[in-house]
């Protein structure tokens, strides 16, 4: 088999977000783009009649083994459903539950054209042999919780999100990359956060944490440090251009400038935001203070699917709604967002669709009802596709799923296995 491959027949959407009818000329060995242009060829070939190559999505804040708890408990605000639907469940959740989850997750992922992930959850290493077998890119983490345990148990998990970063850092040939993660400003306590992430500065560890998700989770941390949330993150070191922060919903002017200035990234979550009904962040002033934004599902238990094209289409939404303002959000913003603005938060490549760019693709099939007429390909993207027009997914050169059939997981066999886990997992909590 040849290292090379054609994508042929179909449009392209180049850096500039310009769209052109033009073949992709792909390396598998280099995961690269070697051309791009209406007679570029090879012995092989991937039919996109009809279809746009956009770079793949990267979904940059997720629980991906939540798949298992999709559906289990809704209508509920964050505190209540977690610690009276979530956790409990969680507490049951083995080794094997966690891989079947994720696996779950990533034929999800596949499927829906994301091609890599920023996941933060507990054993990682099922998580990561899962990624490493798909295919997919995923920065990974432990998330670690002081609040409620003796100092011991407390520094123990601390120090395993910590080795954990240092263990899985540059696997699977380097698709694989971790940060350490501080579950959020509130369980995670001041004296493990001041011993550990001058340790993560040290080897070059990027933070991810959920930070000012609800009012709930402001107000105290107010009170208690007389400082707005992002002003005590500053103060411990935890803003910096490496460091990306899952919701920031309740930010205030002060903080965004913050976020601004230190250049730190933020994950908008807005489905998940919406269903727990946390807020609506204020992304259209981050952006025009020059915050870097990208794109999570969260967990698939408050969204409760993992297509980042729903995300997309909600962020213009509701970034229209935040301000009453229409102009707000607009498609490409939202388009950027799931692709270079996540790229740039988690430290993962984005595909570019020109010679040597990195080969991490999603083929989006146009010819569709809902996708006729076409007056712009771009608007389709924001407001009209979902992840079920995807018809090849491609990451670093390799094709993992090709006329909807994964090529690296077994989907079927994934769906059975999950459902009987989900169903005992819950059987075992109640
Ligand atoms: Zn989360």
């Amino acid at each position: 088999m040849s290292d090379r491959y054609a994508i042929e027949g179909g449009h392209v959407l180049t850096p500039e977000f310009e769209v052109r009818a033009a073949n992709v000329l792909v390396d598998r060995a280099a995961g690269e783009i070697v051309d791009v242009g209406p007679d570029v060829t090879a012995d092989e070939t991937l039919d996109a009649t009809g279809c746009l190559v956009m770079p793949g999505l990267l979904n940059a804040h997720t629980h991906v083994a939540m798949t298992l708890l999709r559906g289990h408990a809704d209508d509920k605000p964050l505190d209540a459903w977690l610690q009276e639907d979530i956790w409990p469940v969680e507490a049951e959740l083995t080794p094997e539950d966690i891989r079947i989850g994720t696996e779950l997750g990533l034929v999800e992922f596949i499927k829906n054209g994301i091609t890599g992930f920023a996941d933060s959850y507990f054993e990682v290493g099922e998580i990561a042999e899962a990624t490493e077998q798909s295919g997919l890119r995923a920065n990974l983490c432990h998330a670690f919780i002081t609040i409620g345990k003796d100092e011991e148990a407390a520094r123990a998990d601390a120090q395993e999100g910590l080795e954990i970063a240092r263990e899985f850092e540059g696997r699977a040939d380097g698709r694989i990359t971790t940060a350490l993660m501080p579950h959020s400003l509130t369980t995670a306590e001041t004296e493990y956060l001041e011993e550990f992430v001058p340790q993560a500065r040290e080897h070059d560890i990027p933070l991810h944490f959920h930070a000012n998700e609800t009012k709930n989770e402001v107000d105290p941390l107010v009170s208690e440090h007389d400082k707005r949330p992002l002003e005590y993150a500053d103060n411990l070191g935890m803003l910096t251009d490496q460091d990306f922060l899952a919701h920031c919903v309740h930010v205030d002017e002060t903080e965004i400038d913050l976020l601004a200035d230190r250049d730190a990234s933020v994950i908008h979550c807005p489905a998940s935001n919406m269903k727990l009904a946390s807020g609506i962040a204020p992304i259209q002033e981050m952006l025009d203070a020059g915050v870097n934004v990208g794109l999570g599902t969260d967990g698939a238990a408050s969204n409760n699917d993992l297509d980042l094209f729903d995300e997309i289409r909600d962020a213009a939404m509701i970034g229209k709604l935040a301000r009453g303002d229409a102009r707000d959000v607009a498609a490409e913003d939202a388009v950027r967002m799931a692709t270079e603005g996540s790229a740039t938060a988690i430290g993962l490549p984005v595909g570019q669709i020109e010679a040597g760019g990195t080969a991490d693709l999603a083929v989006v099939d146009f010819d569709a009802p809902h996708l006729t007429p076409v007056h712009d390909y771009v608007s389709h993207l924001a407001y009209a596709v979902r992840g079920s027009d995807v018809r090849h997914t491609i990451c670093d050169g390799q094709q993992l799923m090709v006329d909807r059939e994964l090529q690296t997981l077994d989907e079927a066999a994934i769906k059975q296995r999950a459902s009987e886990a989900a169903a005992a997992l819950v059987e075992r909590a109640e």
